[in-house]
């Protein structure tokens, strides 16, 4: 049984999220628009793909935002930002006829664009991809942003899911972490939504904000779950206030410390699975019976930047400043600065400014990496070099096991129950780049 002072050392290690293997700080600008370019022309006619679009405004900025994204209070930077996405919309012209399976609109808040420019990016894209297959087009939505009509335009354009950021309930966290969004706007935004047409919800919520406690993370939970979205989130605030400086608007002495954090994470994911939700991976839940849970449960769970999905496409193709794509050779991102996007797409190039071409080791340790993250077990007999090429990682795993959090039989490494929090800490025994970036990322839970 592990006690608190190996929680609190487990809790505290910094370990990647793993949406990416290998992770985004390990791109380097050997990978550039030349390279994009020969990727996407030797991408197979019959590959499918999946798009993803950023838009990175957003009204004003909460606090504890990790996103990139601005705050913006006039309209000229997004119309100029939306003619650049149709920029590179129209350099994507050699996918012609492609099949797009899946369709996501992140940010920052994507409906900043307003109606009239979501309906033009989407009518381009329709009449680029051949959208008889697409299975999800989704958008993440700022409750405090959304309108009847814009539900309405949304359920126009084909958008079938809509992610809610709900984070917590309370007003009193919602005031120490900036964003102050009474729990009527969500319910009436749920219901408009659905009014509209979009019945698949998502629902965002987070632990680890300043002042909250297990039981503001238990209530909203609950409250979110009155809502009866289809799936929810539950992330971890990552306090890195030398990267995103707004969050030094954040009071950390209300932060709340590990175990605290831990114990929040524990609150709401009862409370979740107490009210009916099955726990995917990491941090998702899903009702029984909607797509996400049956593929958990059928291990054919997968994880990208957006978390885990069922989007099993050949390719994704990222659009819009800092977006992240991925092809059967490897990673690309986007320049991450407006301008730079701007500058690129304008002129007629990708926007690539960094990247990563594929190893087969890095192919073979992703693979590890998003079972055991969706999964959360391995055997590794059925890997290429099976027990002998891991022997290091399995011996790395012996005081992971030591604690509880893994079993290890012969060649088969399981998460157990009180290892699901630690589960990123135990995929990155697998991760062969993990030290000098170490400090990069967020704390495990
Ligand atoms: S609305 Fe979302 S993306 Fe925008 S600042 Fe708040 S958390 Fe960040």
């Amino acid at each position: 049984m592990r006690d608190q002072t190996n929680s609190l050392a487990l809790a505290e290690r910094n370990v990647p999220r793993y949406t990416s293997y290998p992770t985004a700080p390990h791109f380097s600008a050997a990978v550039g628009a030349a390279t994009y370019g020969g990727w996407l022309a030797a991408l197979p006619g019959r590959a499918t793909l999946s798009l993803y679009i950023h838009v990175p405004f957003c009204t004003e900025l909460c606090f504890y935002c990790g996103c990139n994204t601005h705050a913006v209070r006039r309209r000229e930077p997004v119309e100029t930002y939306a003619e650049r996405l149709i920029d590179e919309i129209a350099l994507l012209d050699g996918l012609k006829g492609r099949k797009l399976i899946h369709l996501h609109w992140g940010g920052g808040t994507p409906s900043i664009l307003g109606p009239a420019w979501l309906e033009t990016i989407a009518t381009r894209l329709a009449s680029l991809f051949d959208l008889s297959e697409l299975k999800e087009h989704a958008i993440e939505l700022d409750p405090r942003r959304l309108d009847k009509p814009l539900a309405r335009t949304l359920a126009a354009i084909g958008v079938t899911r809509a992610s809610l950021g709900v984070q917590d309930a309370a007003p009193h966290v919602q005031r120490a972490a900036g964003r102050v969004q009474p729990f009527e706007l969500v319910e009436r935004a749920a219901s408009w939504l659905r009014e509209a047409g979009i019945d698949d919800l998502n629902i965002d919520l987070m632990y680890g904000l300043p002042e909250q406690t297990a039981r503001d993370a238990a209530h909203s939970a609950e409250l979110a779950a009155s809502l009866a979205p289809q799936r929810l989130a539950l992330f971890g605030y990552a306090h890195v206030p030398w990267f995103k400086t707004h969050q030094r608007l954040i009071d950390e002495a209300a932060l709340p410390g590990p175990i605290a954090r831990l114990e929040q994470a524990q609150a709401a994911a009862e409370t979740l699975q107490g009210l009916g939700y099955q726990a995917i991976g990491l941090d998702h839940f899903a009702q029984p019976d909607d797509e996400l849970a049956a593929a958990a449960r059928e291990k054919r769970l997968r994880r990208n930047f957006q978390g885990y999905t069922v989007d099993d496409a050949d390719a994704l193709i990222g659009l819009g400043a800092t977006a992240i794509g991925k092809l059967p050779q490897g990673f690309v991102q986007n320049a991450p600065d407006v301008a730079g996007y701007s500058r690129a797409v304008a002129g007629g190039a990708f926007a690539t400014v960094k990247g990563v071409a594929l190893s087969d080791d890095d192919r073979l340790r992703a693979a590890i990496i998003e079972r055991l993250m969706c999964d959360l077990e391995i055997d590794l007999a059925a890997v290429e070099g099976g027990l002998e090429r891991f022997a290091a990682e399995i011996a790395a795993l012996h005081p992971l096991a030591e604690e509880g959090l893994v079993t290890i039989e012969g060649a088969h490494v399981a998460v157990t129950p009180q290892g699901r929090p630690f589960v990123r800490i135990v995929a990155s025994v697998f991760d062969a780049y993990l030290g000098a970036g170490a400090k990069r990322h967020s704390v495990a839970v």
